[in-house]
């Protein structure tokens, strides 16, 4: 690991100010992901932010009828909220169905959000990689892409990204909300904030440089039943092949999203429109236009199965 120095900054404005301005900082709170990056050299920060003192740690009921998560709260405590449970199990699933109850324990609802993905390029700083060194190549395009993604991604880059709570958001329509070193409080809809690798693969969210996650905000409970289903190599501690997260009405209607297919959590409006004619329906308005590798075109038929076994469930 290289040499760096740190610092906890006490308000938000503060962190996000000393990010702006100091060139190779970065935020940290629970660490999770970005001190492992750092142990293997693909995350070089000079200067470390702490913001675990900021205050952003509370999930509060908002005048709209849904809920604001600081940017702080734990996975293990968002999981457990009562509220979330009841309101949201979309939500409160796609989180149980992520990492370890170690790792939910330290993990935050924004850093979350900002996780990198598991790419087995990425994280092997002998490979071409655009996200990890932008114009080096893609190793994955003709390598190992059993795990990538089959939609969304581009000729620089086919990465999925990792997230479980990040679907749910999708289907909830969630929305992420910031601050920047200016202290300008920003709302983005989480169908905005992770972005397609097109040419610049390295910049994966909405965020500007400096800008800080403060809390996501949940719309007001919308009913129905709300499901999460993981497929994975094993049956615990691994990231999706495919992931289904679906909220279904008693009348059919209803949202579906999808994780380990694209680069960002994968919704298209359009194919909740086609929950009532069946999974066959939904999986092929989602995908269509998906470009699989010959090792990953089993995720293809596994979003329709995964779909159908859910809708199934959900009828039962
Ligand atoms: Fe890097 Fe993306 Fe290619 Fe993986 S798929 S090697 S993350 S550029």
């Amino acid at each position: 690991m290289r040499e760096f120095t740190y610092e906890r900054a006490k308000t938000p404005v503060e962190a996000a100010r000393i990010v702006a301005r100091q060139r190779g900082a970065k935020f940290i709170a629970g660490g999770t992901n970005l001190l492992d990056l750092m142990k293997l050299d693909i995350e070089t920060p000079t200067h470390l932010v702490d913001v675990q003192d900021i205050g952003l740690d509370r999930i509060e009921d908002t005048a709209e009828g849904g809920l604001r998560i600081g940017t702080l709260v734990t996975n293990t405590r968002l999981a457990a909220d009562p509220r979330v449970r009841r309101d949201y199990g979309v939500l409160s699933r796609a989180i149980v169905a992520g990492a370890s109850g170690q790792l939910r324990n330290k993990a935050t609802t924004g850093g979350n959000l900002l996780q990198r993905t598991r790419c087995p390029y990425f994280y092997d700083t002998n490979q071409a990689c655009n996200k990890r060194a932008p114009g080096s190549g893609c190793a994955a395009i003709g390598g190992v892409s059993r795990q990538l993604a089959v939609i969304g991604g581009s000729p620089d880059c086919i990465a999925t990204n990792p997230g479980d709570m990040a679907v749910a958001l999708r289907a909830l329509d969630a929305t992420v909300e910031t601050v920047s070193a200016e202290g300008q409080a920003r709302a983005i809809p989480i169908a905005d904030f992770h972005r397609l690798p097109d040419a610049t693969p390295h910049v994966e969210t909405a965020l500007q440089p400096g800008e800080l996650i403060t809390a996501v905000t949940l719309p007001r409970p919308v009913g129905g039943r709300h499901l999460y289903q993981k497929v994975r190599d094993r049956a615990s501690y691994a990231f999706a092949l495919v992931s289904v997260a679906a909220i279904i009405n008693e009348d059919g209607s209803g949202r579906i999203a999808v994780g380990g297919v694209a680069p960002k959590p994968w919704r298209r409006e359009s194919a909740d429109a086609m929950i009532r004619r069946g999974a066959g329906a939904v999986a092929h308005e989602l995908m269509q236009g998906a470009h699989p590798t010959d090792e990953n075109a089993f995720k293809v038929s596994l979003v329709e199965r995964t779909l159908a076994y859910v809708m199934a469930r959900e009828r039962g």
